[in-house]
């Protein structure tokens, strides 16, 4: 054999055995690739993406298993539904990478916060389920959830933000043998539904009640979208004395909402409600229009009062908005009283003082609302000029009853909004006898079903406001009854 050909024989019979090994490992290779690949498909078909958890398919899957387990097992089994709360807020505010950060270390915590047994699931956005097995009873249930709330409750840094979370949990327990997965997931929704009802970061168990109270609240939030669409509010005015004129200063615009049998719903009921739809906004800027053009239709000394909820004061642009309702209605400013309460000032943001300024500084005045109910400081007085103070009817509830003390509060309360420069109106005057104390008390004005119950514009015709005029009762309580016949009209609210 020539030397070239024994080298071309030799390359080639390399080449076959190198083909010889290499197509096993090709093989192998592509078999591993495939596995992982099916691996990753029925991984995901079981997980939650973006944190690993079990999805809601395979907690299905995994509750059926642990339900068919408990007899076997005596014991029970809970479902913990979780709302991480505000979550919306850091989403908007600090992007999806943000939100996406906080579900991942959420996940996280709450893995290290159970047993190998328990489940942790996400359902997708911001709501988890823990499955909790092998329990004695609701009593372990309880301070499993506070453990759950606990490993929740902490402070997360994104970048160069510190977000601390809270959640508000739902609680279902397996009792009867007839519980089937979706079933405890229902109920343990509707506890969490109460527990973000009754003002987020806690927990509530499931009552059976609650289906009704969860059909109602839907059916009210329904009907409140549907009155901010059609603009289906309607505003009602009571009316404000002047104590020592004995004549009326102005009224209150006081918001209320048809209902579908024609009954008037109050606002202490859809307003809370209406501020977690987010849109207070709406109905606020719609009671301010509204009430600066009725306004502009009275007498120019009458002034009206509107009520702002604090959610009125998150976008910041409540002085642009109150400015706009002016200009549109031709009302000037020092007609309007915007009144706000204590609550807004709970969390004394230079935001919120600032805006109040603003407002000010137009010349509408501020007034605190409800002024001794709730957290009252009296630093509030002096953190921010008010021109008017407006006394909780708490206080004229309390005035003849076993507390002997609360007409010499009421006095305090007046003579101090007197040093400070600002006026006292004391609100839900009922009765002769309190209109003749206040009378006595030198307060500025007085609000109340004594003198006028809320009734709407249409109703609020030029000779009942000069009927108004005369209205003030004298100091003994004897001639109420004639001043409560100038007001028959009014005492009825429609
Ligand atoms: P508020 O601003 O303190 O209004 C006075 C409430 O007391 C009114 O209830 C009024 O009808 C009631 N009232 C007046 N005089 C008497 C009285 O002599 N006795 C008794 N028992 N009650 C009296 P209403 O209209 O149900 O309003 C309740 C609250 O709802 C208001 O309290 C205010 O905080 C809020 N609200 C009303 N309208 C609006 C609104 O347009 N926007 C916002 N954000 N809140 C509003
Ligand atoms: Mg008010
Ligand atoms: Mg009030």
């Amino acid at each position: 054999m020539k030397p070239n050909t024994f080298l071309t024989a030799a390359v080639f019979l390399c080449l076959l055995s190198g083909l010889a090994f290499s197509i096993p490992a090709i093989a192998w290779y592509r078999e591993t690739k495939v596995k992982h690949a099916d691996r990753r498909i029925r991984f995901l078909a079981h997980h939650d993406a973006l944190t690993g958890l079990t999805n809601r398919p395979q907690l299905i899957e995994k509750l059926e298993s642990a339900i068919a387990r408990l007899p076997m097992r005596g014991s029970s089994l809970a479902v913990h539904f979780i709302d991480i709360d505000r979550f919306k807020e850091v989403n908007d505010s600090l992007g999806h990478d943000g939100g996406d950060f906080l579900l991942k270390s959420i996940a996280k915590r709450l893995r290290a916060a159970v047993r190998i047994d328990d489940v942790v699931a996400r359902l997708g956005g911001d709501e988890f389920v823990v499955v909790q097995c092998g329990i004695a009873g609701k009593a372990q249930a309880e301070s499993f959830a506070s453990h759950l709330a606990a490993a929740i409750n902490a402070t997360v840094k994104f970048k160069q933000h510190e977000i601390l979370t809270t959640a508000s949990i739902g609680v279902a327990l397996a009792t009867g043998e007839d519980t089937s997965p979706e079933g405890l997931l229902k109920s343990a929704d509707l506890a969490l539904y109460a527990a973000k009802a009754a003002g987020r970061n806690c927990i509530r168990f499931f009552l059976p009640e609650m289906d009704t109270e969860l059909q109602a609240r839907i059916e009210l939030e329904r009907a409140i979208r549907e009155a901010v669409l059609n603009d289906r509010f309607e505003l009602h005015y009571q009316p404000l004395f002047e104590v020592s004129r004995r004549r009326l200063a102005g009224f209150e615009a006081l918001i209320r909402m048809p209902a579908a049998d024609g009954t008037l719903i109050p606002p202490l009921t859809f307003i809370p409600v209406a501020e977690d739809l987010r849109l207070i906004d709406k109905i606020g800027a719609w009671v301010l229009r509204e009430a600066c053009r009725t306004a502009a239709t009275w007498p120019a000394h009458l002034t009206v009062a509107v009520n702002l909820s604090p959610a009125q004061f998150v976008a910041g642009n409540i002085g642009d908005i109150v400015a706009t309702a002016l200009t549109e209605a031709g009302l000037a400013a020092h007609r309007l009283e915007l009144e706000i309460t204590e609550s807004l000032l709970l969390g004394n943001t230079e935001t919120i003082m600032a805006q109040l300024r603003t407002l000010k500084t137009m010349g509408v005045a501020i007034v605190m609302d409800d002024f001794g109910a709730g957290y009252s400081s009296l630093s509030y007085l002096w953190r921010f000029p008010f021109d008017k103070i407006k006394i909780d009817r708490a206080f004229m509830q309390s005035l003849n009853g076993p507390h002997c003390q609360v007409g010499t509060v009421v006095k305090a309360i007046i003579a101090l909004g007197r040093e400070l420069h600002m006026r006292v109106t004391v609100e839900g005057v009922e009765t002769a006898n309190q209109a003749a104390f206040l009378e006595a008390a030198e307060g500025d004005q007085v609000q109340g079903f004594f003198f006028g119950r809320p009734i709407p514009a249409s109703e609020l015709g030029a000779s009942i406001l000069a009927d108004f005029e005369k209205a003030m009762p004298p100091a003994s309580p004897a001639p109420a009854q004639a001043t409560k016949l100038h007001l028959v009209n009014l005492s009825a609210e429609r």
